[in-house]
């Protein structure tokens, strides 16, 4: 069996979907979160609302989390079993952004794995009040995603989230060309 059938079976492993992450009954959602993980706007709001009182408990004992890394907590009053909050850059454009970005994927997967999670929804982290431009945060997710699941057998399944029509074209358009084998 040659790489272009292992790679069309991890493409079957992942899929973008739009709505409202913190509705999801997935194993693991993803919040993009901020450095001091005590809460902010956007998504992570949004999880803390639905997740309740209890989630911000248990932030509190994590003592923060550094830009690019993961942790892990329980999800409370949130339908998924646990929430990974993950700090994406602050969009300059430079080198290190992209850097940072492949490694709040590439960690928050490790945890989802460890911690047994068959599904696992992500937002686009970055992609708001941080500035990434979403076509390029979309490579950078859909090929950390894939690689990760090239070699690990769970997550059984990730999805992408979007909060909007055109964020949720933009990672179609991209799982549809590399499934079409047009990668770039
Ligand atoms: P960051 O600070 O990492 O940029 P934001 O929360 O500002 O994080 O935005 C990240 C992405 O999450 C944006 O594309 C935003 O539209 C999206 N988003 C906001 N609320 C939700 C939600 N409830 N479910 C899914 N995505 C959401």
């Amino acid at each position: 069996m040659g790489s272009g059938a292992e790679k069309s079976d991890v493409l079957k492993r992942v899929e973008a979907v739009s709505g409202d992450i913190t509705r999801l009954a997935v194993d693991a959602i993803v919040n993009a979160a901020n450095e001091s993980l005590l809460g902010g706007g956007g998504v992570d709001g949004a999880i803390h609302r639905a997740a309740g009182p209890e989630l911000l408990a248990e932030c509190r004992t994590l003592g923060g989390c550094p830009t690019g890394e993961a942790r892990i907590t329980r999800g409370y009053n949130l339908p998924a079993r646990h929430v990974i909050h993950t700090v994406g850059p602050v969009y300059r454009g430079r080198p290190e952004d992209e850097k940072l970005l492949s490694s709040c994927y590439r960690n928050s997967l490790a945890l989802a794995a460890e911690a047994g999670c068959r599904t696992v929804a992500f937002p686009a982290v970055s992609c708001g009040v941080y500035g990434y431009p979403l076509e390029e945060a979309c490579k950078v997710a859909v090929s950390e995603v894939l690689e990760f699941l090239e070699t690990n057998p769970l997550p059984e399944k990730v999805l992408f989230v979007l909060f909007s029509e055109d964020a949720l074209a933009v990672y179609q358009d991209r799982l549809k060309r590399l499934s079409a084998g047009q990668g770039s």
